[in-house]
């Protein structure tokens, strides 16, 4: 359930008109429901409330702080990937205590960070990263808490490049190798193994792979007590999956239901880590229509956002309605929405029937909340869109357009080339 929808054939925002905040800051900008996040958000959370948990949120999904500001002072946690992340999270005022951190290849100055800030836990994705952190850890005098992050070989029956919990993989340790990581974990002095975690993938859309991976889990944290190990926190990682189109995920009680089943009287905190299932369906983008160019093969509706801006359908192939912002009650078409950029993959959608657009007309791209702005880039030097939140009948700009003089910020040309320019 979200809160875009149409009055009187007009998409509106809570009881903002989608066409009002258009008018106020251009297009294309990302539009975020205040209302939606929280109702999310809520609705995991309570999911669990019958267990110990931390709901950290995934930050990669959507990192604006006017975001993870809303989601802290709803209490959520953090789930960070990169020092970046971390430095997003503190900003916003997430306890660093509230923060766990996943990721392959997390660099020294990254670990120093974290230990410096006191995260919650380190979810450790190699051998080697542990020794790293050990040391990092030596240094400065503190004992790092971690996990690993075990690679229970499932698939999650989702798109490859979001499957991250198959052996094939770059993700994880493997089942057997994670057992020779805990025996590290406890041999080196300055870690302290305090949790177990995996994360199978993304846009997951039924429990059974959830539930195959926790059942891998639960035999690993019987042999790690069994070693010694203090082991208080499961971290099952995030993946639950959204609509899109046609999809029926299941919803966040039966998810809930499966895993608190499965750790049943364990007396193991339980750390989850969603994203798309709080943020996706509560944003959108918005675009103008900039031409439709009626081609012989085929009816392309030319977009002022493209692959730069939204990147999942050139990435994943993935899907997101395009919905008009107001309904002309016109007739139908079979169109490509593309995008300005100078490249055949950049598209919104393929071959969709959509209400045919006029010239200057607004659309929207539904389920963009999570993995959109932050998956943007200036390519083409574009500049990066504006971000919108709405609550209510208000809206605000939470993140402003970006100026030709962002695009040039902390370039330099070297002396040898400005000199050389100036004797022309
Ligand atoms: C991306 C990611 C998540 C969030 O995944 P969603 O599918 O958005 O819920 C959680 N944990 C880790 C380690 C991730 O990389």
């Amino acid at each position: 359930m979200h809160h875009f929808h149409y009055r009187d054939n007009h998409l509106f925002c809570e009881d903002v008109p989608v066409s009002q905040i258009a008018e106020a800051v251009g297009t294309p900008f990302y539009l975020y429901s205040r209302a939606t996040l929280e109702r999310h958000f809520k609705a995991f959370e309570s999911a669990f409330s019958g267990a110990r948990r931390l709901i950290c949120f995934s930050a990669k999904a959507n990192s604006s702080l006017a975001v993870l500001t809303l989601l802290r002072n709803l209490g959520a946690g953090l789930d960070i990937v990169s020092g970046g992340e971390l430095y997003r999270g503190l900003c916003a005022g997430f306890p660093a205590d509230r923060i766990v951190y996943s990721g392959v290849g997390k660099r020294v100055d990254e670990i120093d960070e974290a230990l410096a800030a006191g995260i919650r836990m380190f979810n450790v994705e190699s051998l080697g990263e542990l020794r790293c952190i050990d040391q990092r850890a030596a240094a400065l005098g503190k004992t790092a808490p971690v996990a690993i992050r075990v690679n229970p070989d499932v698939d999650p029956g989702t798109h490859p490049y979001i499957s991250t919990g198959l052996k094939k993989n770059k993700f994880g340790i493997d089942m057997e190798t994670s057992l020779e990581a805990y025996a590290l974990a406890r041999d080196l002095p300055h870690v302290e193994a305090v949790g177990i975690d995996c994360h199978i993938g993304s846009q997951i859309t039924q429990v059974a792979p959830f539930r195959d991976a926790l059942a891998s889990l639960m035999t690993l944290v019987v042999r790690l007590r069994e070693m010694g190990l203090a082991i208080r926190y499961l971290d099952m990682g995030g993946g639950l999956g959204i609509t899109y189109g046609q999809e029926a995920p299941p919803h966040p009680d039966e998810y809930a239901r499966a895993i608190v089943a499965a750790t049943g009287d364990s007396d193991l905190e339980l750390i989850l880590e969603p994203g798309r299932v709080i943020a996706g369906n509560a944003g959108i983008l918005v675009s103008r229509v900039l031409y439709n160019k009626a081609g012989m093969a085929k009816h392309f509706v030319v977009a002022d956002a493209g692959m730069n801006d939204l990147l999942r359908p050139t990435l994943y192939q993935a899907y997101h309605a395009i919905s008009p912002v107001r309904y002309r009650g016109g007739k139908t078409i079979v169109a490509d929405v593309v995008g300005p950029i100078c490249e055949s993959g950049d598209f919104l959608a393929l071959d969709r029937t959509i209400e045919a657009p006029v010239e200057g007309d607004l659309l929207a791209v539904m389920s963009a909340g999570a993995y959109g702005f932050t998956m943007g880039s200036n390519y083409c030097s574009r500049l990066r869109v504006a971000e919108v939140m709405a609550d209510g009948g208000h809206f605000e700009v939470i993140r402003s357009r970006q100026t030709y003089g962002d695009l040039t910020a902390g370039e330099t040309v070297p002396s040898f080339l400005s000199a050389g320019a100036t004797k022309i």
